[in-house]
C-alpha cells in the first residue's frame, strides 16, 4: 500500500493533471493506492483574498470568475485530450459548489465578518475541486474511484485554521469508511482531499497552509502503508531551497528529524507536522518531482549515519519579531520563560525561537511578524503583575527579522561545522542579532534582519557546502584589457579548480551589448557567442539579471574608461556588488563621489578594488594602504608614473632629440593614438591624486598643479598633424637644457610628486644619480616613498606600469584579494 500526495504545483493546469494520472497508474499496477490532493497552485490564495476582500465590501465578481475560469478552462483541455473524460458531470458538481460559495460569502459581506468555521469552509474548496476532477479523469481510464471524505474521518483539535489530528480515532473511522464503503478489488484508487478536516462538532477545519503533506502523512500512518509519496515541483530535498539558491545540492536521504528540524525550520517543502506521524510508525515517506518522475527524489527514514556530523541543510523564516522582556532580576528565568511561553502557544501562535541571558537579566523569544499585537496585548495583560512588581522591567521588540538555522544530525558538535558558519557571517560583517540556544543537537539558529536574510543564506550555504571558493564575474568593457583578462582567466582555469577556486564568467557587455549565461560563460568561443546574442547592455538589465540568478557574491570589473561606468559604481555597491576597476574616473571624480563610494563600501560590506589604477599591476595602492594601516605615515612620494614619458624622457639620455623619441614612443604603441594626451601631464595628474587621497589628503583634481611639457604658444598647432610636424621646434630648448643639467651628472624625467605638506606637482625635473628615478626609462615605472618607516632608504617600486598582460594581471590580484 502507498499514499501518493500530489501538491499545488503538479495540479496547476491540465497537462500537470493528466501527468499526475499517469503517476498513479503507473503505480496502481504494483500497489494498492491511496491519493491526497492539494488545490491547483494559487487557488487557496485566491480564496483567503476573495474572503479579505468581501469582509471589507470590495467587489468580489472577478476574484471569483478568475478561479472559475481557471477550473472551467481546465476542464475544456481535459476533455480535449481525453474523450471520455465525463466533463458535463465535472462542469455541474463545480457550478453547485460555486452557487453554494457565493451564498456563504453574501453573508460574509452582510456581516463584514468570517468566523473561523466559514473561512475553514471556503478555503478547503480548492482541495474539494481537485478531487472531483481527478475522480473523474481516473473514472475516464477506467478505474473504479472511492472518496474518503476528510472531515468525516480525520478527527481534528485545536485551532481550526492549524489543526492537529488525533491518529487513533482517525485510524478507526477511516477503517471502517474503507471497509463498508470501498471497494477492494485492484483498480480501486482512493482519492482524499488534503488540507482539511472535520473536529468533534462535525466542523470543516483545516490544517494550516501546506496541510496536504500532513494528511498524506496521517492517512499514511492510520492506513500503516509502506511508503507515503510526496510529489511536489522539485526533485526532493535540497540543501537549501533551489529556487532561492541555484547550486542547492539535492539529498538523497535524510532522517526523520532532520526532515522535522528542516520543515519546522521553514522549508516549504514539507508542512512542519508531516513526518512526526511517520516516524511514529517508522513509514518512510519519498519526495518526488511530478515533472521528473525518473529521479529518485529524496528519501526520509530514520537512518542516519551516527559517526558523521555533517550539515544537511539550511532554511529560513522571514518576517519575525522578537520580544526581549528585561528584568532587574529574573532569578527563575527557566520558570518564567516557560510561562511566558505556555500563555502564547496556548493562543496558537507559534514561537519560534527562544533565547535567554543570565547575565543581562532577560529573555527573548519570537514569533511571526502578524501576531505582534496579539503577543503584545498577550504579555501586558497576563504578566501584569509582574511589571508591577518590577519582576519585568521593559520589553523590547525588533521587527523585520529572519531566523536563518543549520540542520543536521549532530550538528552541534561538528566544531568545524560551527566555525564555518559563523566565521562566513562575520566575514561578510551580517550581523548577527541573536544566536539561539535551542536544545536539540541537530540545529542551530541565529537571528539576521530581513535585508541580510537573502545575503546570508547564499554566504552561508556556499561556505557549508562547497569547498571551493566561488568568484561570479561581470566584465564592463572589452577593449583591449578586458580581451587579455578574459584570455588570462580563460588559460588559469585549471589552475584555479586546483585551488579549489571556481571563477566564471557569467556576464560580457561592451557600450552596447550584453552577453548573459547564468550558468557561466564558455570562454574558449565567447567572442563567437557575444557576436551572435547581442542583447542590448544597460545597467539595469545587468543589475536585473545579477538579482535573478541569486549570484553569491558578484563582481563586476569595470574595464572601460568611462563615467557613464563609474557613475553607477554607487548604484553597484548598494546592490551589494563589489567592483574591480581598471578605470580611473571615479577615483578621480569629485571628492563628494569619492568618499560616497568608500562609504558605501562600508556600508554595504562590499569591497572596492582598483589597483590597477597607478602603475598597472605593480603593488602600489594596497602596498600604500598595508603601510597606512600599520601606522606608518608618508613623508612624500615622487615617481614616474607613465610609461610614455619614462619611455621619450629616457630616450633624451641616448642624445636622441625630443621630437624623434616621441615618434618613436608613438610608432612602438607607448603612447595614447594622440601622443599630446601624454604630453599633457593630465593622465600622471590623475595617478597622483589617487595616491594622495590615498594618503589621506582631500584633494581635488584642479589642486594638481601640472607644468606642461608643450610650451603655450604650441596650441597654435591645434591638430593633430601639424603638431607632429612642427614638434622639432622644441629639440633646441630641450637640447639646451639637457646639455645644462648633464655637466651636473643629471637627467631629465618627467615626474609627478606629493610633497610633505600635501602639495602634489607634476613636472619634468632634472635628477641626480643617487635618485632612484635616475635609471628609469624604456617604458618602466617606478614610485619612491619616503615614510616614517622607510627612511633614509626609500620603498621604490619599479616595473612595466602599462601593458595588457601586466594590467590585466593586476586587475586578476585585485580578484584574490577580493576573495581571500
Ligand atoms: P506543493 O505545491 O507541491 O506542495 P510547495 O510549493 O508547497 O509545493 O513546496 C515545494 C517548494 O518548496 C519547492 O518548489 C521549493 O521552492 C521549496 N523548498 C523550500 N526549501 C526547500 C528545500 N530545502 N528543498 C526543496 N525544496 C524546497
Ligand atoms: N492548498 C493549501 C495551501 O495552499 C494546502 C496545500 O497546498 O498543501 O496551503
Ligand atoms: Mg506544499
Amino acid at each position: 500500500m502507498k499514499v501518493l500526495k500530489f501538491g499545488g504545483t503538479s495540479l496547476a493546469n491540465a497537462y500537470k493533471f493528466l501527468s499526475v494520472a499517469k503517476i498513479i497508474k503507473k503505480n496502481s499496477k504494483k500497489y494498492k493506492i491511496f491519493v491526497v490532493l492539494s488545490a491547483p497552485s494559487k487557488i487557496t490564495n485566491y480564496l483567503i483574498s476573495i474572503i479579505k476582500k468581501k469582509i471589507k465590501n470590495k467587489f468580489i465578481d472577478n476574484d471569483i470568475y478568475l478561479i472559475k475560469n481557471f477550473f472551467f478552462n481546465l476542464i475544456l483541455k481535459l476533455k480535449y485530450f481525453l474523450n471520455k473524460f465525463n466533463d458535463i458531470n465535472v462542469y455541474n458538481l463545480l457550478q453547485y459548489k460555486f452557487i453554494k460559495l457565493k451564498k456563504i460569502l453574501y453573508g460574509v459581506g452582510l456581516f463584514k465578518k468570517c468566523s473561523k468555521k466559514i473561512y475553514a469552509k471556503i478555503i478547503c474548496l480548492g482541495e474539494k475541486f481537485s478531487v472531483i476532477i481527478m475522480s473523474e479523469l481516473l473514472k475516464s481510464y477506467n478505474y473504479n474511484i472511492s472518496i474518503i471524505n476528510p472531515v468525516k474521518c480525520l478527527v481534528a483539535t485545536g485551532n481550526i485554521l492549524e489543526s492537529e489530528i488525533n491518529i487513533n480515532k482517525s485510524r478507526f473511522l477511516i477503517k471502517k469508511q474503507i471497509n463498508n464503503n470501498i471497494c477492494k478489488d485492484k483498480k480501486n484508487i482512493t482519492l482524499m482531499a488534503g488540507f482539511t478536516a472535520g473536529n468533534i462538532n462535525g466542523d470543516t477545519v483545516v490544517l494550516g497552509r501546506n496541510g496536504s503533506d500532513y494528511s498524506a502523512a496521517i492517512l499514511a500512518s492510520c492506513l500503516k502503508v509502506n511508503c507515503c509519496e510526496i510529489w511536489t515541483d522539485v526533485d526532493g530535498i535540497y540543501t537549501c531551497d533551489p529556487k532561492k539558491i541555484n547550486n542547492a545540492i539535492l539529498l538523497k536521504n535524510i532522517s526523520y528529524k532532520e526532515a522535522i528540524e528542516l520543515s519546522y525550520f521553514g522549508a516549504k517543502i514539507l508542512h512542519p507536522r508531516t513526518i512526526l506521524p511517520l516516524l511514529k510508525f517508522n513509514i518512510p515517506c519519498l519526495i518526488k518531482n511530478t515533472n521528473n518522475s525518473n529521479s529518485n527524489g529524496t528519501t526520509i527514514n530514520s537512518n542516519i549515519n551516527k559517526k558523521k556530523y555533517y550539515a544537511k541543510g539550511i532554511t529560513y523564516l522571514k518576517n519575525i519579531v522578537m520580544f526581549s522582556i528585561y528584568g532587574s532580576n529574573l532569578f527563575n528565568i527557566i520558570n518564567i520563560l516557560s510561562n511566558i511561553i505556555n500563555v502564547i502557544l496556548k493562543e496558537n501562535i507559534s514561537v519560534n525561537l527562544i533565547t535567554q541571558s543570565r547575565s543581562e537579566n532577560s529573555i527573548s523569544f519570537c514569533v511571526p511578524q502578524k501576531e505582534i499585537n496579539k503577543t503584545k496585548n498577550l504579555l501586558y495583560n497576563k504578566f501584569n503583575l509582574e511589571f508591577k512588581n518590577k519582576i519585568f522591567n521593559y520589553v523590547k521588540i525588533i521587527k523585520n527579522l529572519s531566523i536563518i538555522s543549520l540542520v543536521g544530525s549532530n550538528i552541534k558538535k561538528n566544531i568545524n561545522i560551527l566555525s564555518l558558519f559563523f566565521s562566513s557571517l562575520s566575514k561578510s560583517k551580517i550581523k548577527i542579532i541573536s544566536i539561539s540556544q535551542e536544545s536539540s543537537r541537530n540545529i542551530i539558529s541565529i537571528i539576521v534582519n530581513n535585508y541580510n536574510l537573502t545575503n546570508a543564506v547564499k554566504i552561508i550555504h556556499q561556505n557549508i557546502f562547497f569547498k571551493e571558493k566561488k568568484i561570479e564575474l561581470f566584465i564592463i568593457g572589452i577593449g583591449a584589457i578586458g580581451k587579455t583578462l578574459i584570455k588570462q582567466i580563460c588559460k588559469q582555469q585549471f589552475f584555479l579548480n586546483n585551488q579549489n577556486i571556481n571563477l566564471k564568467i557569467y556576464g560580457i557587455a561592451n557600450s552596447k551589448y550584453f552577453l548573459t549565461n547564468k550558468n557561466g560563460i564558455n570562454l574558449n568561443n565567447w567572442k563567437l557567442l557575444f557576436n551572435k546574442k547581442k542583447n542590448k547592455f544597460n545597467i539595469i538589465n545587468l543589475l536585473k539579471f545579477i538579482k535573478n540568478n541569486n549570484f553569491c557574491y558578484p563582481i563586476i570589473i569595470d574595464c572601460t574608461s568611462s563615467n557613464l561606468i563609474s557613475n553607477e559604481y554607487f548604484n553597484f555597491i548598494s546592490n551589494n556588488i563589489n567592483i574591480v576597476t581598471a578605470n580611473k574616473k571615479a577615483n578621480t571624480s569629485s571628492l563628494y563621489y569619492y568618499y560616497k563610494i568608500k562609504y558605501a563600501t562600508i556600508n554595504y560590506n562590499c569591497k572596492f578594488l582598483y589597483e590597477t589604477n597607478v602603475g598597472a599591476g605593480l603593488p602600489i595602492i594596497e602596498n600604500l594602504k598595508n603601510l597606512l594601516c600599520s601606522g606608518d605615515k608618508i613623508i612624500n612620494f615622487s615617481g614616474i608614473l607613465s610609461g610614455s614619458l619614462s619611455f621619450i624622457f629616457g630616450k633624451l639620455d641616448k642624445g636622441v632629440s625630443f621630437s624623434k623619441s616621441i615618434k618613436m614612443a608613438c610608432k612602438m604603441g607607448f603612447t595614447e593614438p594622440d601622443p599630446r594626451e601624454d604630453l599633457s601631464g593630465m593622465d600622471v595628474a590623475r595617478k597622483l591624486l589617487i595616491l594622495a587621497r590615498e594618503i589621506g589628503y582631500t584633494l581635488e583634481l584642479k589642486d594638481i598643479k601640472i607644468t606642461p611639457i608643450i610650451p603655450n604658444f604650441f596650441k597654435k598647432f591645434n591638430n593633430l598633424k601639424k603638431f607632429m610636424k612642427n614638434i622639432h621646434l622644441l629639440d633646441n630648448g630641450f637640447k639646451k637644457i639637457y646639455n645644462k643639467i648633464n655637466k651636473k651628472n643629471k637627467v631629465l624625467r618627467f615626474v609627478g610628486i606629493i610633497k610633505s605638506n600635501g602639495k602634489c606637482l607634476v613636472k619634468i625635473k632634472a635628477i641626480n644619480k643617487f635618485n632612484p628615478l635616475y635609471e628609469i626609462k624604456n617604458g618602466e615605472n617606478a614610485l619612491v616613498i619616503y615614510s616614517k618607516y622607510y627612511n633614509p632608504i626609500p620603498l621604490v617600486v619599479r616595473g612595466y606600469g602599462a601593458g595588457n598582460n601586466v594590467t590585466a594581471a593586476g586587475i586578476f590580484s585585485d580578484l584574490f584579494r577580493i576573495i581571500s
